[in-house]
C-alpha cells in the first residue's frame, strides 16, 4: 500500500543572499538556481491535487525569499499549511502583511549574538532582530496570529554559549519555540566543532540541562537534539511521509541527498550526491511517489532495515562510509551513517 504524502520540502531556489561559514552550498560545483515559472506552475498545480498533502515547506538549501516565485507560490498553495524557512534577511523587503497572514509558521536561523552572526553568517544581528519586531507587528495587524514564530539554532563548540542571552532576547520579542540542531561538519578542520559523541556525554546533558531550566524561566520551549549515540534511529522524512523537490525539479527523500556534497561523520569524511527518484519534467509526482523503487526505499527506512554505521566494529576499514553510494547489503542510496535519523541534525 502506498501512504499518503504528506509534506513537501519545496525549494524554489537554490541560491542565497548570505554565504554563512556553515552552508552546505560550499561544495557544490553547480551554478545556484531558481525554479523557473513554468516548473513553479506545474509543481502549484500538483501540490493542490494531493489531497492528503498538508504541509509544504518553503526551504531547502537556498533562501526561499530570493526566488521570484516566492509570492506566487504563498498566494497559490492557499489551503495548505505553509512554513516558511528563512534566514531572516529579506523579511522586511519581501514579505508583505497578506503573504504573512497566509503562512502558518516562520522558522529563522539564529545561532549567536552581534558577533558571532557577523562572523558566521555576515548578518548585521540588530537588522534581523528588527525583521522579527516587524513580523511581530504585522501579527498584531492580521489578528489571526499567523503566523507563528520559531527560531532554528545550529549549536557547535564554537556557539552554544550564547544561546543564554539569546534566549533572554527572544522571550522578550515573544517567541515561543527554539530549536537546537547540531552543526554536521562538512571539513576535517571543522570536526572538532561537535558537541555531540558516540558514548557518554555528560558535559553536554549537563548543558542542556542548563538550558532547559533558563528556558523555562522564559516561558520558552526548547526543542533539543541527542547529546550521544542512541540505538533507536527515525527518519523524519520517510516517517513523516515527506519528499523534497529540488530547484531544478527533482524528488529526493530528504535534506542529505537533494545536493552533492560533504560531510564528517565523527571525524570520518563522506561525500555525498543527490539521489533523485525522479525529475518532474518527466513524471507527475505521485508516480515518484508511488514508484516501486521509492517505495522499496522508504519501506526499508521505515523498518531499521539498514546496516548502522557509527556503532559498526568495522567502520575505521570500510569504504563504503566514504560516499553514500551503497551500503553494505548492496541498497542505494547509503543511509546508513545518517546523522539526522538519529536526531543530532534536526529541521522544520
Ligand atoms: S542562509 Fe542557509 S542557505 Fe544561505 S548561506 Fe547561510 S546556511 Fe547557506
Ligand atoms: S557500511 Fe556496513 S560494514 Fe561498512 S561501516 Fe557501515 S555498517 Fe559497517
Ligand atoms: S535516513 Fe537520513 S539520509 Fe536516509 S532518507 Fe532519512 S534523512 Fe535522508
Amino acid at each position: 500500500m502506498v501512504c499518503p504524502l504528506r509534506k513537501v520540502y519545496l525549494e524554489l531556489t537554490d541560491a542565497c543572499n548570505l554565504d554563512c561559514r556553515i552552508c552546505f552550498r560550499h561544495q557544490w560545483v553547480n551554478e545556484p538556481m531558481d525554479m523557473t515559472q513554468c516548473l513553479g506552475e506545474n509543481v502549484v498545480k500538483q501540490l493542490k491535487s494531493i489531497s492528503s498533502l498538508e504541509t509544504i515547506v518553503l526551504g531547502g538549501m537556498g533562501e526561499p525569499l530570493v526566488s521570484p516565485l516566492f509570492p506566487q507560490m504563498v498566494k497559490s498553495l492557499a489551503g495548505k499549511e505553509i512554513l516558511l524557512t528563512t534566514n531572516g534577511t529579506l523579511i522586511k523587503e519581501k514579505l508583505t502583511k497578506d503573504m504573512v497572514a497566509a503562512i502558518d509558521l516562520i522558522v529563522i536561523s539564529i545561532d549567536g549574538m552581534e558577533n558571532r552572526m557577523m562572523q558566521d553568517r555576515g548578518v548585521v544581528f540588530n537588522e534581523l532582530i528588527s525583521s522579527v519586531d516587524y513580523l511581530n507587528q504585522l501579527k498584531l495587524e492580521n489578528k489571526l496570529g499567523n503566523p507563528r514564530l520559531d527560531i532554528q539554532f545550529v549549536a557547535s563548540r564554537e556557539n552554544v554559549h550564547e544561546i543564554f542571552p539569546l534566549m533572554d532576547l527572544l522571550a522578550e520579542k515573544q517567541i515561543r519555540n527554539l530549536v537546537i540542531s547540531h552543526f554536521l561538519p562538512q571539513h576535517p578542520d571543522q570536526a572538532d566543532d561537535i558537541l555531540y559523541q558516540r558514548y557518554e556525554n555528560k558535559p553536554l546533558k549537563e548543558l542542556f540541562h542548563k538550558i532547559r531550566n533558563h528556558s523555562f524561566k522564559r516561558g520558552l520551549r526548547v526543542q533539543f537534539p541527542e547529546a550521544e549515540l542512541k540505538t533507536e534511529r527515525r527518519c523524519a522524512f520517510v516517517s513523516g511521509n515527506a519528499t523534497y523537490i529540488t530547484s531544478r525539479g527533482e524528488v529526493a527523500p530528504c535534506y542529505r541527498f537533494s545536493h552533492q556534497g560533504s560531510e564528517v561523520v565523527f571525524g570520518r569524511f563522506k561525500t555525498l550526491k543527490q539521489f533523485s527518484f525522479g525529475n518532474l519534467a518527466d513524471k507527475p509526482l505521485m508516480e515518484i511517489w508511488s514508484s516501486e523503487a521509492y517505495l522499496r526505499f522508504r519501506n526499508r527506512i521505515y523498518n531499521n532495515h539498514y546496516p548502522s554505521c557509527p556503532d559498526c566494529d568495522l567502520v575505521e576499514g570500510c569504504s563504503l562510509i566514504q560516499d553514500v553510494d551503497f551500503d553494505c547489503n548492496g541498497e542505494e542510496p547509503n543511509c546508513s551513517d545518517c546523522l539526522w535519523a538519529r536526531k543530532f541534525v534536526i529541521c522544520t
